[in-house]
């Protein structure tokens, strides 16, 4: 017993090891990404009930030279406590918009109304976050009503006053704010009222047993009568099957994600779906 534990023991302490190495070299990695050209973003199509695409988020991809395509679980986190976050995140919102200019450029079906982008609690509290992305909605020539910014719940209750006043300038831009991964933070029903908030993102968790689980049903359909009552729109996540959206419908769910419509997917094929799906 004894020696099982020693070892027991061993490999926890060398996994602890190989843990704070692959954090070192994600970090390091990431000073070098950028300007390496190993990061992309990648579209996931955000769907009417009608079916027509009517906007997309914004995924950051890492194709890392040794370590193959990472996940933005896996580096997210660590870019925001390395302070990395910021950067990368800069760097996602100049692609974002340099892309939609690029396709208005080119045409756009006029059902496609916005990118959603993802942002940090860590950047949006930056007091220099505003000006950014005022200037480069100015330097690519976009109208705020085609950005859309998700944000979590948590960074809302944490900071409430700055969260508010930041989220009020931008709206007055065009800019429309959705809280991301709804039901899974702290969240309080009356942060729901009190922001100004558009769209609300219910989580994946939520769905992913919709058909088989009553409670789960129960709940959305909540969410879905909450959100209409307060006027927001919502945002069914995570997707997978015909089932589940048939049930979000029928409670009066309007805009739909997830892999049953489309996975995530690199520019340019993105682009080829939306412009062949929207019969443009
Ligand atoms: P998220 O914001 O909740 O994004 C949705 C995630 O769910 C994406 O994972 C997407 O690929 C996945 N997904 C979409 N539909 C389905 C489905 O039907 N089934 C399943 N199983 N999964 C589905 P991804 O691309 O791996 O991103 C993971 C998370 O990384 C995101 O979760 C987001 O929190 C974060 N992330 C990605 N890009 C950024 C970014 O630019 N900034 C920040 N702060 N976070 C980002
Ligand atoms: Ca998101
Ligand atoms: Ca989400
Ligand atoms: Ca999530």
């Amino acid at each position: 017993v004894k020696a099982e534990g020693r070892n027991n023991y061993q490999f926890y302490d060398q996994s602890m090891q190989q843990q704070a190495r692959w954090r070192w070299e994600i970090e390091e990695g990431l000073h070098q990404a950028i300007a390496k050209d190993e990061l992309q973003i990648w579209l996931q199509p955000q769907v009417s009930a009608e079916h027509f695409i009517i906007g997309a988020e914004v995924l950051l991809r890492w194709q890392h030279p040794e370590k193959g395509l990472i996940s933005p679980i896996e580096f997210i986190s660590i870019a925001e406590e390395s302070g990395q976050i910021d950067a990368l995140e800069a760097w996602v919102l100049d692609r974002s918009l340099a892309l939609l200019r690029q396709w208005q450029n080119k045409g756009l079906p006029e059902c496609f109304e916005r990118l959603s982008i993802n942002i940090s609690p860590a950047h949006f509290m930056q007091p220099g976050f505003t000006s950014r992305v005022l200037a480069l909605l100015d330097q690519h020539a976009i109208d705020g009503v085609n950005i859309e910014f998700e944000i979590t719940e948590n960074l809302l209750i944490e900071n409430f006053s700055l969260a508010s006043k930041t989220m009020n300038i931008l709206q007055a831009h065009g800019i429309s704010f959705a809280i991301d991964d709804f039901g899974t933070g702290y969240s309080s029903l009356r942060y729901l009222s009190q922001l100004p908030l558009n769209i609300l993102k219910i989580d994946r968790s939520f769905i992913s047993d919709l058909e088989h689980n009553n409670n789960d049903a129960s709940l959305v359909e909540v969410i879905l009568i909450t959100a209409d009552k307060l006027g927001l729109a919502v945002i069914a996540e995570g997707v997978e099957t015909s089932a589940q959206e048939a049930i979000l419908a029928e409670h009066g769910c309007k805009i739909y994600q997830g892999f049953y419509f489309s996975r995530p997917q690199p520019a340019a094929s993105f682009y080829s779906l939306l412009t062949a799906q929207n019969g443009f």
